[in-house]
């Protein structure tokens, strides 16, 4: 290892600055998502089995559900456009954003060239957890989605119920073709309900007991029409392992309501990104 230089110790003493201020995003209303919020009906409802995946569409301006209901879950959540598959949740950009874990207020971006708010994050029993003594936090948007690839190289075979399968095959029901053509378009989740952070003395990734117990939930507001997908991961709580049969794992729910018909006066559903495109040339 190269000797640290001289001035190592101020080098690392320099403060950090924040890579995107947030002041200039443009805010959510959360008075007006509060209000329709407030008179809403139960227009449909999915309940997406442990180890598997269900989708769900969600009309613009209508609000979505995740609730635990028989135990702690977690659930990874894939969002597209639900007219254009190519637009869909862009977590990096996201915890560029927002940071490594999302709550009431944050909103779940799209991809380029779109990158507008597709959901917004109005109500979470579970903001009141923050940030706990190891550094974690709820819903983050740091991990990618458990998977088959990275679990036969960690630990060999063929696992076939891990979250990027369980999303694979939902989407590919939904759109009646097979696994190997609905693949690509699953992409990094939100991980619902999962705790999560990096280790401070070696800067991995860590998941601990999520804190969920059933009756809990979070609740978006959609702001363009949606196509859901939401994975109960063979995680269970994941307090100690994922890709495997061996943890307690719980269904989710996934409930879709309507506001009441005055509810958004003046809400419209965000535009796609003002940039040009040009790219320079
Ligand atoms: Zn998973």
């Amino acid at each position: 290892m190269p000797n640290p230089p001289d001035d190592a110790d101020a080098r690392r003493a320099i403060a950090p600055v924040i890579c995107y201020p947030v002041e200039t995003l443009p805010q959510p209303d959360m008075a007006l998502y509060a209000s329709a919020r407030a008179g809403m009906t139960k227009v449909d409802a999915v309940t997406v089995p442990p180890r598997d995946a269900a989708t769900f569409t969600v009309p613009a301006g209508h609000i979505f559900r995740i609730s635990s209901v028989e135990g702690p879950q977690v659930g990874d959540l894939n969002l597209w456009n639900a007219r254009d598959l190519s637009e869909r949740f862009y977590s990096g950009k996201t915890r560029a954003l927002h940071g490594t874990h999302i709550t009431t207020g944050d909103r779940m971006w799209s991809s380029f060239p779109a990158m507008r708010p597709m959901a917004t994050v109005i109500h979470d029993t579970l903001d009141w957890y923050g940030i706990d003594s190891f550094g974690g936090s709820v819903h983050d948007v740091i991990g990618t989605r458990c998977d088959p690839y990275t679990h036969n190289l960690l630990a060999g075979g063929q696992y076939h119920h891990c979250c990027h399968s369980n999303l694979t095959r939902a989407l590919a029901d939904h759109m009646g073709v097979a696994p190997q053509e609905a693949e690509p378009h699953a992409h990094d989740v939100l991980n619902v309900f999962m705790c999560t952070g990096f280790t401070r003395d070696t800067g991995q990734y860590f998941m601990k007991a999520s804190p969920v117990r059933p009756g809990d939930h979070i609740d978006f507001f959609a702001e363009i029409d949606l196509l859901g997908a939401l994975s109960a991961c063979p995680g269970g709580d994941c307090s100690s392992e994922h890709s495997s049969d061996t943890a307690a794992c719980y269904p989710l729910l996934v409930e879709v309501f309507q506001p009441q018909a005055d509810a958004l006066e003046g809400w419209r559903a965000p535009k796609t990104n003002g940039y040009d495109r040009t790219h320079g040339r």
